[in-house]
């Protein structure tokens, strides 16, 4: 990829855990001609999202769009789903923020929190909702701080079979998860999945999306005080009728419309195989060259890898490296600084390309005498 004919920028591949890399040719569907949202071309082309969308929620029901990152999604969700009490599983930094979301928002808050590294598990949820009084569960799917992915099927699963369970709102923050890691909405009985644009989804940041339950709608109509951006109810008179209440982001929707064909093309099983074969292969190259890894295989992220930092080295030094060479890697989240690095295996990224970068990370070991095998 070169887009120095176009942008005055240097082009660093981002092997981040986003924003992530965006295809060329998603840039460029960017550039089209300005419509009015309340022109019929804007409705056409929520028309053609919409349902791509919910091919990728694994959803019947409806996914909103808006013109926020996914912060503002979690806003929405604690605002328009938790009727009095949430409780909040967190094992990293973004399951932290959204307890903050709520609180915010004035919501009671209780908080299961588990240690960084460690996955979210059923039995912990299960035995917190069977003292009574909450009305939703809130938790990451694929806790990007970390690398780890909560088992979100077997945790919605055991909450629909406690006595009342049905009634439990089930919210999940896929952010960094849906299009790489597995996640059926409907199939696992979902009440709200939300996600962002420039993680999984490989397009430029700016967008945000939740796919809501036709239970989680009717809950959110009973309601009081939603707020006013994020109102479900609101962005549902307008979905149905392929338009949004505000200005919507016309040039995201255009590359999104390009980048959802393409990810319906790979097909979502074949987007989930991809990212577990990058993640297997980052996982094996950490081993061999005598570093840790972060994550129990299990729970091992497929779209972010948490590697410890065994050798010592500096992350920053090595991320000097890197961008010398146009990539770039992230490194350890908040305590996990230096302790730790991650890389980023999500969008449109191939083994291939994870390849170029590991090569390069060994000619930085090799440059500091750190001996490994191979
Ligand atoms: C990045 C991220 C967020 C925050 O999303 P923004 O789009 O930056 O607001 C929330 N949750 C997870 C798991 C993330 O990775």
């Amino acid at each position: 990829m070169n887009s120095s004919s176009k942008n005055s920028n240097k082009h660093i591949k981002l092997f981040l855990p986003g924003p992530t890399e965006v295809r060329e040719e998603i840039l460029q569907a960017q550039t089209a001609w300005m419509i009015g949202h309340r022109m019929p071309e804007c409705a056409d082309l929520i028309g053609r999202i919409e349902p791509k969308l919910k091919k990728v929620f694994r959803t019947v029901h409806r996914v909103y769009i808006s013109a926020s990152s996914g912060t503002g999604m979690w806003e929405g969700a604690s605002r328009n789903l938790v009727r009095k009490r949430v409780l909040h599983c967190t094992n990293g930094s973004f399951g932290d923020r959204w307890i903050d979301v709520s609180k915010a928002n004035g919501k009671e808050v209780d908080v299961i929190d588990v240690e960084w590294g460690k996955p979210v598990l059923p039995e912990m949820i299960v035995e917190r909702l069977s003292g009574g009084g909450f009305d939703a569960l809130a938790f990451v799917h694929n806790e990007t701080s970390v690398g780890i992915t909560n088992p979100v099927r077997e945790i919605a699963a055991a909450v629909r079979a406690l006595p009342g369970g049905e009634d439990i709102t089930i919210m999940v923050d896929s952010v960094s998860g849906l299009g790489g890691a597995q996640l059926e909405m409907d199939e696992w009985d979902l009440d709200l999945v939300l996600t962002s644009s420039q993680k999984t989804f490989a397009l430029p940041p700016g967008l945000a999306f939740a796919g809501v339950s036709q239970r989680a709608f009717e809950k959110a109509k009973t309601i009081p005080n939603r707020g006013y951006y994020f109102d479900f109810i609101t962005l549902e008179k307008y979905l149905v009728k392929n338009q949004t209440p505000a200005t919507p982001a016309v040039s995201l929707l255009y590359a999104m419309d390009v980048q959802l064909d393409a990810m319906l093309a790979e097909t979502m099983e074949g987007r989930w195989e991809r990212h577990m074969a990058m993640r297997n292969q980052t996982m094996t190259w950490a081993h061999s060259r005598g570093f840790g890894y972060l994550a129990a295989e299990k729970f091992a992220s497929p779209t972010v890898s948490t590697v410890t930092n065994t050798h010592e080295i500096s992350v920053g030094e090595l991320n000097d490296f890197l961008r010398e060479r146009g990539m770039i890697l992230s490194n350890g989240y908040g305590a996990l600084k230096n302790k730790t690095f991650r890389i980023g295996h999500m969008g449109d990224w191939k083994p291939a390309d994870i390849a170029e970068l590991l090569e390069n990370v060994d000619a930085f070991l090799a440059l500091k005498g750190i001996p490994f095998a191979e």
